[in-house]
């Protein structure tokens, strides 16, 4: 079980900048997401779109943001725990309790709850029966290149992911992309480069076909893909890879007792504490009178909510609002004098 003052739970820019938040006050955190990569909406929606109203930064690409607000943190050294969906958060010896798919524990006195629209969900393969080959022989997400060598795999779908994993994994196993349409939408170089593969023999592509049928009992023998003209063929394979994109879920956060409206949760906009002591919600999650879905009233949120978490976190001392141009937490940190 992990103790710390807070758990963040998602990555996004607003989560991000909590970590900071926090760090500042001399507090420690967790950063919890489902997704495999910091960012949330800014790396997964819009990686090379350009962002107008970053404070002090004139433009900037989601990608960016991402990356240097990551920087920023960098001095707080603090542990990400990717590829997990926060599940459960119950109350225990006046301290919150947090449990995720992968059964990860969790303690802490906050909770920062930054998970935007909610968690970012794989659109899974609908398929009868398919699911019983799931964190087997079917993944939506690639967490080890190494278990995955000398393999025939076969992965579907037609933008990035589809495309770089075809192009990484080629390198050591046998590859078969497949794709609904003629057309990829991923970027054209990696096509390229995987049009060349073909070329050579090392990779195949197949077009315009969707998966028909998965055979074999516990573990993946082949599997039948359907043409758009009727024909089908079987192919040998041990791993399906599908990316076919992400669906927004809210997910179990709806289920942790908080105050809701629709989507968001309802705080006060004092410190961004939700009708639960110690969960404080801020970002695009959060709702309150007058409330913007923008970055930088996260950012805002994040500052305030963290001073609540320093009072929560050291009952016994006295919060002090200092500068950081004169911060000794952050010179420490950044190893000046
Ligand atoms: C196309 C586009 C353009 C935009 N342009 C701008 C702009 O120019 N300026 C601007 O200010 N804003 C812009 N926005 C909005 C901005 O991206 C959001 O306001 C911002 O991303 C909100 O940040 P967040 O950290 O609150 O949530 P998100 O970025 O949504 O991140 C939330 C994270 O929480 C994770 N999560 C949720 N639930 C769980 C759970 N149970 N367990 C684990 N993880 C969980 C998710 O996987 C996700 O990674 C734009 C949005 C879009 C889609």
């Amino acid at each position: 079980m992990v103790k710390k003052d807070a758990i963040i739970i998602g990555a996004g820019p607003v989560g991000l900048f909590a970590v900071h938040q926090l760090g500042i006050k001399g507090l420690n955190a967790v950063v919890i997401d489902n997704l495999d990569k910091a960012g949330g909406q800014c790396i997964e929606l819009y990686p090379d779109k350009p962002i107008y109203d970053i404070p002090g930064i004139p433009e900037c690409t989601g990608e960016e943001l991402t990356n240097k607000l990551l920087e920023q943190i960098k001095p707080f050294k603090t542990k990400f725990f990717l590829n997990e969906r926060v599940d459960e958060v119950q109350q225990k010896n006046g301290n919150w309790f947090v449990k995720t798919n992968n059964k990860n524990e969790f303690i802490a006195p906050n909770i920062i709850i930054a998970g935007g629209v909610g968690s970012f969900e794989p659109r899974k393969l609908t398929l009868k029966d398919i699911e019983k080959f799931e964190g087997k022989s079917l993944f939506y997400s690639v967490k080890n290149k190494d278990d995955l060598k000398n393999k025939n795999i076969s992965i579907f779908g037609g933008g990035d992911s589809a495309l770089d994993w075809a192009l990484e994994l080629s390198k050591f196993s046998k590859i078969i992309l497949i794709h609904r349409r003629n057309e990829f939408r991923g970027a054209i170089h990696t096509l390229n480069e995987i049009k060349k593969l073909e070329k050579d023999g090392k990779l195949s592509i197949k077009t315009p076909c969707q998966l028909e049928s998965a055979e074999g009992d516990k573990n993946l023998k082949s599997i039948t893909i359907k043409y758009e003209d009727g024909k089908t063929e079987k192919i040998n394979t041990d791993i399906i890879l599908s990316f076919f994109g992400l669906v927004m879920k809210l997910g179990p956060i709806a289920e942790w007792g908080l105050n809701m409206n629709k989507k968001t949760i309802k705080v006060n906009s004092e410190n961004f504490e939700t009708n639960k002591r110690g969960i404080f919600a801020v970002g695009d999650i959060c709702t309150y009178p007058g409330k913007l879905k923008l970055i930088l009233s996260g950012f805002h949120e994040v500052a305030l909510a963290s001073v609540e978490c320093f009072k929560r976190a050291r009952p016994n001392e006295k919060y002090r609002f200092e500068f950081t141009t004169s911060s000794k937490i952050i010179q420490d940190r950044l190893g000046k004098k």
